[in-house]
């Protein structure tokens, strides 16, 4: 049977690893954000690929009409026939009644939304502490900090919040952050518009209940064994 998921969750959650556990797990099912399939027009130069670039770099959503037909077509693919992983989509709810009316025209439905929730001072710390070494390690000033030392620094006209620089202690390397993690500000904004635009579409789904919550403070594992348990049942 075809599967059908919506995974939900603030950055930090931990999507993007349990969107790997839930496609191993059944059928291979691809995992399809929005937020991917826009950037990869990024080297398009047709005018509907140039329109996303530059709504995308002002930090606006794409109308809904575009947004659902790029989702439309990605459904289409072959690889999609047995259900997918749907990250980042729908955003408004405009956009899940056109899932809906999409899938019930092909003889499917949304199997569940999945809510990973964390607490949004942890979910903070997530990315704002987040730092990365050139081998590719990945390392959290809060809670993965073995061997690293860190500092706050200032902005010189304190223009921004101090920002974190880590090093390695054995080797003296300066960590990496990723260029939207480094600003408190930034990411504090990030979780504050996730709140905004789920809060609707979680009251869409909870009407109709879909919701499946799962507390995304355990371990990676845990948070794979308690996805399992619902989509399993859903299936
Ligand atoms: P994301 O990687 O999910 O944060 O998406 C990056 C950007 O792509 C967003 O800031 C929007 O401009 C656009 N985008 C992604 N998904 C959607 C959506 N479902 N509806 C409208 N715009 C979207």
């Amino acid at each position: 049977m075809a599967l059908y998921v919506i995974l939900m969750g603030v950055q930090g959650a931990g999507k993007g690893e349990q969107a790997k556990f839930i496609s191993q797990t059944y059928d291979d099912i691809p995992q399809v954000s929005t937020g991917d399939l826009f950037r990869a027009m990024k080297t398009r130069t047709d005018p509907l690929a140039q329109r996303i670039q530059q709504i995308m770099a002002e930090g606006r959503l794409i109308d809904d009409d575009t947004t659902n037909e790029v989702v439309a077509e990605r459904l289409s693919q072959p690889d999609a026939a047995n259900g997918v992983i749907l990250d980042g989509y729908p955003r408004t709810p405009a956009q899940a009644d056109f899932l809906e009316q999409y899938l019930a025209d092909n003889g499917k439905k949304v199997g569940a939304v999945v809510l990973l929730e964390i607490n949004l001072f942890v979910a903070f710390k997530r990315a704002f502490g987040r730092v990365k070494a050139a081998d590719g390690a990945v390392y959290n000033i809060y809670y993965q900090n073995e061997g690293l030392t860190y500092i706050q620094e200032a902005h010189p006209e304190h223009a921004y919040p101090p920002r974190i620089v880590a090093t390695l202690n054995a080797s003296g390397e300066v960590l990496q952050r990723r260029h939207d993690d480094a600003d408190a500000a930034a990411v504090i904004k990030r979780i504050d518009t996730y709140l905004e635009t789920t809060a609707p579409l979680i009251a869409y789904y909870d009407k109709k209940g879909l919701v499946q919550r799962i507390n995304a403070e355990q371990s990676i594992e845990a948070v794979s064994a308690d996805i399992r348990k619902v989509l399993d049942a859903v299936r």
